[in-house]
């Protein structure tokens, strides 16, 4: 084999040297030399043990990833063409790679061997952990079956991949095949200029006058929520919510109706192929969530203990219009018009505000002293470290002990050729090597905030530090775990149900005036945020804290029931139940029309099937960990000591139920979420 700068496998990525010629050849060899050696282990026919079996494999995955993550974490911020194609064409590459290896059947006898062997009771609890997982998603990915079986199986999966992307399709081409041009700006009274000049442009590309109105959402989001005309308001409402239906202005054109029947059939089918109940059954395999019993029980609590709330809510908007703007009887596309009306009334506060107070800098450099003070880190700037751009800064994180536990990329700023939004990857995993030392490991932090302009420097939104304060929480879950077995080390392993608790949780101490005074000062006067601003930000966090989690109930409780209830004898009943959930949960009772259901891809064509129930499972986590900080001090060490070592180390090597229970000394409960989303007090 050629050296190859990619195959460089000490120290970090070697960024300066990933070209994009590089790529495609130096992964065709990785992989090439992965298969060779998975046929050599699996041929060796020695009674398989950890050492000689799981280690090997381990050692293989993670030279894939070592080469892979530094070429896709570059495609996502420092995009061209060239990097582009190469990256995409060995995108089918990998999934093939990585089908062949969940259905090698070779490999899944030799670790079942492994783990009912004498071998396993000398395991620790992260490689048992570790063993139990890999042999779960193989019986899922249907090695386990019978001959007859695994083929329908496998036809099942080609099936619903097939359904999953036509879905997607359609509610695309629904979004983009339905528009408005105006051509009188009277009509567009109310909208922001820049949503106005948005309109613009969009008219602009089409090569007309005035402006033009689409489905995209942050057109549909203005026009509701600022739109002075009601009757624009309804056009635009009932063309939305019927997007790729039987509904609406283009009725059959896309309609997704009968692939949600084929979808929840096809979905049902696979999981009694498992030996699952149902496709609900089948999602909770993989969960922290034990039962649907447990799931719904979950849900049905938050409704009934926020559903007064959200009824006076809406009330109060109801009065609101009516006192101040003379709107009587309004309908599902006037109340976000007015909830914003009254939300200005109320508090009249913009991010433009607050952002004087949040510098970058002096943000970035509060929030290490934050978990400085909570969990003993210092974390140290490093300079000479190879990166992918100039605004690019590289750390490191020494322990109380001093000891270095992992090493961090912070890419703050957008720039063009940098995929938008923020997010944290994995860029080296933790694990334990075989000369009997530890690999660090190593996070990519990134960020797409306003980069400094002149002299000034980068100012944040209260929404961007808490973006930040929230990747963060992922990064310290990947960078503090002590467990040396690389699948289950940080978040890998970790339930998705669970694996938001660090980010959520971190994002407290936004809200903290302890904290917030670490950090927090104008950047030109040095002046605190002043107690006012303080305040409104905190009331204007609850704004409607009790319909939003209603609504959000609604949806989690429509996802779940519909895969938990599904009888082939009986078809779907999709509308039957999603009207039962309204009737039980909804304060705002939508139009006969709306077909929101058809749209919802989130749980048709995304991985959230019978699984969103998980965005409140981990805000129930995240806020009743950080309730215990209120009891003990925001800035308690022992507190900070315990969550580090109960949650932020353990990774995903042991249930995290149980993790929980040890930090919080009992289960979960809903109270400080409530309290925190400001329904109860
Ligand atoms: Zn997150």
């Amino acid at each position: 084999m050629q050296p190859n700068p990619l195959l460089e496998m000490n120290g970090l990525p070697p960024f300066h040297a990933i070209l994009p010629e590089h790529v495609e050849p130096a992964v065709d060899a990785l992989l090439a030399s992965n298969r060779a050696a998975i046929d050599r282990l699996l041929a060796a026919g020695s009674s398989p043990t950890w050492d000689n079996l799981v280690v090997p494999l381990e050692t293989l995955d993670d030279h894939l990833q070592r080469i892979w993550s530094p070429i896709s974490h570059l495609n996502a911020v420092l995009n061209s063409e060239p990097l582009r194609a190469a990256y995409n064409a060995c995108l089918p590459k990998l999934s093939a790679y990585n089908t062949e290896l969940g259905q090698n059947e070779g490999l899944y006898r030799a670790l079942q061997q492994l783990a009912a062997g004498d071998d396993y009771e000398r395991l620790d609890t992260a490689q048992r952990k570790f063993l139990d997982n890999t042999l779960r998603d193989f019986r899922l990915a249907g090695v386990a079956l019978p001959p007859a079986q695994k083929e329908r199986f496998k036809a099942l999966a080609e099936q619903l991949s097939a359904l999953e992307a036509r879905f997607e399709e359609n509610v695309l081409d629904a979004t983009g095949g339905w528009r408005k041009a105006v051509t009188t700006e009277a009509q567009l009274a109310g909208l922001p200029a820049t949503a106005k000049a948005v309109a613009q442009q969009a008219a602009q590309r089409e090569r007309q006058e005035g402006w033009l109105l689409t489905l995209d959402f942050p057109s549909y989001h203005a026009v509701l929520t600022y739109a002075d005309d009601r009757a624009l308001r309804h056009e635009l409402y009932r063309a939305y919510v019927t997007r790729a239906s039987d509904q609406g202005p283009n009725a059959g054109e896309w309609d997704n109706g009968p692939l949600m029947a084929q979808l929840l059939a096809l979905r049902h089918e696979r999981a009694q192929l498992l030996g699952f109940a149902s496709h609900a059954d089948y999602s909770l395999a993989t969960k922290m969530a034990e039962t649907p019993r447990q799931v719904l029980g979950f849900l049905r609590d938050l409704a009934a203990r926020s559903l007064l709330l959200a009824r006076e809510e809406l009330e109060e908007i109801r009065n609101f219009a009516r006192e101040h703007h003379g709107a009587d009887a309004l309908e599902a596309w006037d109340i976000n018009y007015y909830a914003e009306k009254l939300r200005r009334h109320k508090y009249a506060i913009s991010q433009e505000e607050l952002k004087p107070y949040f510098p970058a800098d002096r943000v970035v450099a509060g929030m290490f002293e934050v978990v400085r003070r909570l969990f003993g880190l210092d974390i140290r700037a490093v300079d000479d470290i190879p990166v992918w751009h100039d605004d690019v800064q590289f750390h490191d994180i020494y322990d109380g002990a001093g000891e270095l536990r992992g090493r961090f990329y912070l890419d703050l700023y957008a720039r063009p050729h940098k995929r938008g939004g923020a997010w944290m990857d994995e860029c080296i995993r933790r694990r334990s090597l075989p000369d009997g030392s530890v690999q660090t490991p190593v996070a990519y932090l990134t960020c797409n905030f306003t980069p400094p302009v002149g002299g000034a420097p980068s100012l944040l939104s209260h929404d961007e530090v808490q973006t930040l304060f929230h990747e963060f929480g992922h990064g310290l879950h990947h960078m503090l775990t002590r467990v040396d077995v690389a699948g289950v080390a940080g978040i890998g392993g970790v339930p998705w149900d669970a694996v938001e608790l660090p980010s959520q949780f971190l994002e407290n101490w936004c809200w903290q005036r302890e904290a917030l005074d670490l950090f927090a000062r104008h950047y030109r006067s040095g002046e605190a945020l002043p107690a006012a601003l303080f305040e409104k930000m905190w009331a204007a966090r609850n704004f409607q804290a009790g319909m939003q989690m209603v609504r959000q109930l609604e949806f989690a409780l429509f996802d779940f029931r519909l895969y938990l209830e599904y009888d082939p004898a009986r078809g779907p009943h999709i509308q039957e139940i999603l009207d039962q959930v309204r009737a039980e949960v909804a304060v705002v009772h939508p139009p006969e029309y709306n077909r929101f259901q058809h749209g919802f891809s989130h749980i048709f064509s995304g991985g959230y099937a019978a699984g969103y129930y998980s965005y409140k499972w981990a805000e129930v986590l995240a806020s009743d960990a950080f309730a215990r900080f209120e009891e003990e001090g925001v800035f308690n060490r022992a507190t900070g000591l315990a969550f580090l070592e109960a949650i932020l180390e353990q990774g995903g090597a042991r249930d995290p139920m149980e993790l929980f229970v040890e930090f919080r000394g009992r289960k979960p409960t809903i109270d400080a979420l409530l309290r925190h989303s400001g329904i109860t007090v």
